[in-house]
Formats: structure tokens, sequence, C-alpha cells
């Protein structure tokens, strides 16, 4: 199926279930970012994990690369006028501005307690986005700064307050509950609509979360059309394979191309 054929099918849906994967991290042109790797390298030694997702917006913007942000704007282009749901595994904030989203790994829109008391989830300002932005300035030079870029301790108990996503040790998953129940929600209304199911360089971290829920979806619903885009990991089930395709691309690739 070519890229005509499948805008027009997505057209043709009635609703359109969309899954992001790492490759909205930026990580293929990052990882060639021998700066970027070597602050990775610096976070998760000092237990500072939970910087990541702030980490490699920076190291982004620091690339003067503008792709993700294209394929941001031609993923909403496309759902524009759908009925749909996004579910990503990209910790990048920038899709927790899609019209309908959820995202279980979190990102950095949110603080949390580092001890996971429960307390403490309270929105990123943006005072504490200028004090990560020194914090990883001097890092992207090359050294780690002393200390946590983030200020206040969790109300509840004190502890020092960490970003709501999967890097943090204790995660506080209640930051994504809601929206996981909407979600939930949605996904029995799919039942015999023209569903089209999109899943966007999705790799195997998380497979419980989009992969296998997703061919699932696909494989019990008789109208539904499954399209899977990842470099290596692009293959379709033999059940799948007759009512599906399968892209060998990288998704941010893919859709600057669409
Ligand atoms: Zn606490």
């Amino acid at each position: 199926m070519d890229n005509r054929e499948i805008l027009e099918k997505i057209g043709q849906s009635d609703m359109v279930l969309a899954g992001l994967g790492e490759d909205f991290d930026g990580s293929a042109f990052l990882g060639q970012d021998e700066r970027y790797l070597a602050g990775c390298g610096k976070l998760k030694e000092a237990g500072l994990h939970w910087l990541m997702p702030a980490w490699n917006e920076f190291c982004v913007e620091k690339s003067g690369d503008g792709s993700l942000e294209q394929a941001f704007e031609r993923l909403e282009e496309i759902l524009g006028g759908k009925n749909f749901f996004a579910v990503s595994l990209s910790t990048n904030r920038r899709a927790g501005g899609l019209r309908q989203v959820v995202m279980p790994c979190g990102s950095w829109k949110m603080k949390q307690c580092s001890g996971g008391c429960g307390g403490g989830l309270s929105e990123v300002t943006e005072q504490d986005r200028d004090r990560l932005w020194l914090f990883f300035e001097e890092l992207y030079r090359g050294s780690l700064p002393k200390g946590n870029p983030l200020s206040g301790v969790c109300p509840q108990c004190g502890a020092a307050l960490v970003l709501n996503n999967v890097y943090a040790k204790e995660y506080d998953e209640s930051g994504y509950l809601e929206q996981w129940g909407l979600y939930r929600k949605w996904l029995q209304g799919t039942l015999n609509r023209k569903l089209f199911v999109l899943e966007l360089g999705v790799g195997m971290r998380f497979p419980s979360v989009v992969r296998w829920p997703f061919e699932k979806v696909a494989f019990f619903n008789q109208k539904a059309y499954f399209c899977r885009v990842h470099e290596k990991l692009y293959q379709l089930t033999k059940e799948l394979s007759e009512k599906g395709c399968g892209i060998s691309k990288n998704a941010i690739d893919w859709l600057g191309e669409l």
C-alpha cells in the first residue's frame, strides 16, 4: 500500500487509534550526538534518570533539527478532522498537545514526590523550565551540575521533587490514570466501526501498552485496518497480514514524506 492509499484509507475510516513510540523522542538523530550520549550516561549514574524526557528535548532543540516538530504537525493534520485517540510511549511533551492523548510513560509536564508517596503532583512551571535548561547547558558542555534543578519539596512528606515519568525510581502513575480511563472508554466505542490503527515507531520496550493490545483490537474488529511503521520491527502477525501493512521506516521520516 503506498502513501496515497494510506491517506485515503485514513480518510475513509470512522476512528483512528494512534500509537507513538520512541521515534518521537528524537532517538534516531540524538543517538549520533556524542554530547547527548555522554549526558545520558552522567544522568543515569547520578540517579537523575528522571530528567531524560527534558534532556531529550533540550538536545533536540540544540540540534536545530526540525524534523520532529514537522512530524508532529503532519500528524496533527492527518488526525485533524478525525475521531482519534493517541497512546504515546514517547515522553516528548509535544505529544501531550494532541487533542486526545494518554501518556503512560509520563513526560516532564508534571513534578512528583521522589519517594512516590503520592503527594506533590504539580505542573512544571516556566521557572522550573528555565532552571532545567541552565542545568542542561552545563551538562551539554560536559560537566554535571550539583544538586537538583527542581526546587520545592513534596508537600506531603518533604522529600525532593522529580519529574513525573517512567524513569523516576518511584514513578507515580496517577499522573495519567484519568486519561487512561477516557482512552479505555473510547476504545469500547471502536467495535463495529471502521477503525484505522496507526502504530508509529513503537518498539518492544513496553509491548503490553501499545503493540500487543493494538494487535488485539485490530484482530477483533472486522472493519479494522492496521498500519505499522518501524525501522526494524515493522512485521505484522500472520493473523493481521490480510488486513494491514508494515512499513520499514523511521516514523519521523515516514511522516515527513507522507
Ligand atoms: Zn512525598
